[in-house]
C-alpha cells in the first residue's frame, strides 16, 4: 500500500475536510528549497512549508549544531532550572528585537505565544488592581487556533461551534489612507470607553488574511494613541519576524514599539516547534511581588527545550550572516523584477510586496475556498512548484536559499499558470 493510502486509515489531517480531500500527497525528503515525494518528484517549497523554514529545509549548519546539542542535554525542567542555550538564545534574542523588549518567556507554538501575550496583558493590569477585561484586534487577522488566539483572530465562518467561548474582542477594520479617520475614531472610543488591556496586530502583513498589507505611518499612529491609555500594544510577529519584512522584524518600519512581541514559525527555521513572547522591563515588573500569586502562572512542559533553543539560535546567526543578507536582498529585487512584468498580465488586478513576501491579485471574482484555487494549485504541482493560493490570491514566500533559477521557475510557472487556468 502507499503512504498515501496507509494515511488514510488512521490520521486526522489540520484545516481538512475529509470527506472532500482525502488525498495527502506524501514527502519522503526535504533539503534546502526543494520537497521531494514518494516518486522521487521534486517541488520548489514557495511558501517555505508557512514560513518556517527560512533558511532552507535541512539546513546542514542548524542540524549539526542540534545533533551535538542532542548528546549533552535533551530536556529539562525551566521552572526552577537554567541552562546555557536558553541563556545564549535570550542573549541573541534580545540583541536583534527591538531596543525596548527585555524579557523572553517560552512556549511551545504561535497560538500559544498569543495566548501568552493575551494572558499577560490582561494580568498586567490585574496585578495594578485595574480590571481590563477587552482586547482590540484588526479585523481579518490571524493569531492562531487555539481559545484565545482564535479568539483574537478575525472572525471565520469555521468558528461557528465555538463563538459563544471567546474572550471578549473588539474588531476595528485595518487601516488604509481612505478609512483611517473613521478608524481613528472608533479606536479612541473603544480605548476611553472600554476597558481595554491590550491591541493585538499582525504588524504591516497579515499573512493568513492572503499577505494583505498595511501602511506604517497609520499603524503607528494607532500605536501612539495605545500608549496614551496604558492599553499594552502587542505586535504578532509570528509571520514577520526573522527577516521576511527586509527587517529582521516588522516592528523596525514603526517609530513606536511593541510592549509585547510573538515569535514562533521561522524561530528554529522549522527544524522543531518552539515560540516565544517577549516584553519590556515594565511589563515584567508589574509581575515582580512578595505576593505568589502576582507571579506568571503559565508554563508548557518543554518550555524552554535545549534542543529548540539551539536551532533557534543557529537560525539567528544564519538571519545575521553576510549569505543570507545577500540572499534577502536578491530575492526582494527579483520580486519587484517580477512584480513589474506581471502587473500588465490581463488576469492580474494588483501586486504588492514587503521584502521577500510577495502577493498578486487575481482578476478574477471567486469564493475564498473555491474551485479555482485547486486547480491553480494543482497546476503549480504539476510543473514542480508548491505555491497554494488563498482566495485569488497567489503569494510567494520562499526560503531565503532558493536560488536564481528556481525563483524563475516559480515565476515563470506562475506566469504559464495564468495563461493557461480559464477563469
Ligand atoms: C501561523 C501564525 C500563528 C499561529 O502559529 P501556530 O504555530 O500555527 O500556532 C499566529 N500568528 C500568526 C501571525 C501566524 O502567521
Amino acid at each position: 500500500m502507499s503512504l498515501q493510502e496507509r494515511d488514510k486509515k488512521h490520521l486526522w489531517h489540520p484545516l481538512t475536510q475529509h470527506k472532500l480531500h482525502p488525498n495527502h500527497l506524501a514527502i519522503t525528503k526535504a533539503k534546502g528549497a526543494l520537497l521531494y515525494d514518494d516518486n522521487g518528484k521534486s517541488y520548489i517549497d514557495g511558501i517555505a512549508s508557512w514560513y518556517t523554514c527560512m533558511y532552507g529545509h535541512s539546513n546542514d549548519y542548524i542540524t549539526n549544531r542540534v545533533a551535538q546539542q542532542m548528546q549533552e542535554l535533551d530536556h529539562v525542567v525551566f521552572a526552577g532550572f537554567t541552562h546555557e542555550p536558553a541563556i545564549k538564545l535570550s542573549e541573541a534574542l534580545i540583541d536583534i528585537l527591538p531596543k525596548n523588549q527585555q524579557k523572553i518567556f517560552f512556549s511551545d507554538n504561535g497560538s500559544t505565544s498569543v495566548d501568552v501575550a493575551i494572558k499577560m496583558a490582561l494580568q498586567y493590569h490585574f496585578n495594578k488592581g485595574e480590571k481590563r477585561s477587552k482586547i482590540i484586534a484588526l479585523e481579518g487577522g490571524f493569531h492562531g487556533d487555539t481559545f484565545g488566539a482564535m479568539s483574537v483572530s478575525g472572525l471565520s465562518v469555521y468558528n461557528g461551534p465555538f463563538e459563544d467561548f471567546f474572550i471578549d474582542v473588539e474588531r476595528i477594520p485595518v487601516p488604509t489612507t481612505s478609512n483611517f479617520e473613521t478608524v481613528k475614531a472608533q479606536f479612541i472610543k473603544l480605548l476611553e470607553t472600554e476597558n481595554v488591556a491590550g491591541f493585538i496586530y499582525e504588524p504591516l502583513v497579515q499573512g493568513a488574511a492572503a499577505m494583505q498589507m498595511y501602511d506604517a505611518a497609520l499603524l503607528d499612529e494607532l500605536l501612539s494613541i495605545t500608549k496614551k491609555h496604558g492599553t499594552l500594544a502587542i505586535a504578532d510577529e509570528v509571520m514577520t519576524g526573522f527577516g521576511k519584512t527586509g527587517k529582521n522584524f516588522a516592528s523596525e518600519y514603526l517609530t513606536n514599539q511593541p510592549d509585547i512581541i510573538c515569535l514562533a514559525k521561522s524561530l528554529t527555521g522549522g527544524l522543531v516547534p518552539m515560540a516565544i513572547t517577549s516584553c519590556t522591563q515594565e511589563v515584567y515588573d508589574a509581575f515582580l511581588s512578595n505576593d505568589l500569586a502576582k507571579g506568571f502562572f503559565h508554563g508548557h512542559t518543554y518550555s524552554a527545550n535545549p534542543i529548540a533553543c539551539t536551532a533557534a539560535l543557529a537560525g539567528i546567526e544564519l538571519l545575521k550572516s553576510e549569505n543570507i543578507q545577500d540572499n534577502i536582498k536578491r530575492i526582494t529585487k527579483s520580486h519587484q523584477d517580477f512584480g513589474l512584468k506581471i502587473k500588465q498580465h490581463p488576469k492580474v488586478k494588483s501586486t504588492r510586496q514587503l521584502g521577500v513576501i510577495f502577493a498578486l491579485d487575481l482578476n478574477i471574482k471567486m469564493e475564498r475556498y473555491g474551485d479555482l484555487r485547486y486547480r491553480l494549485f494543482n497546476y503549480f504541482m504539476e510543473n514542480g512548484v508548491c505555491l497554494r493560493p488563498l482566495g485569488n490570491t497567489i503569494y510567494i514566500l520562499a526560503p531565503y536559499v532558493t536560488t536564481k533559477e528556481q525563483m524563475n521557475k516559480v515565476y515563470t510557472t506562475i506566469e504559464s499558470a495564468l495563461n493557461n487556468i480559464s477563469s
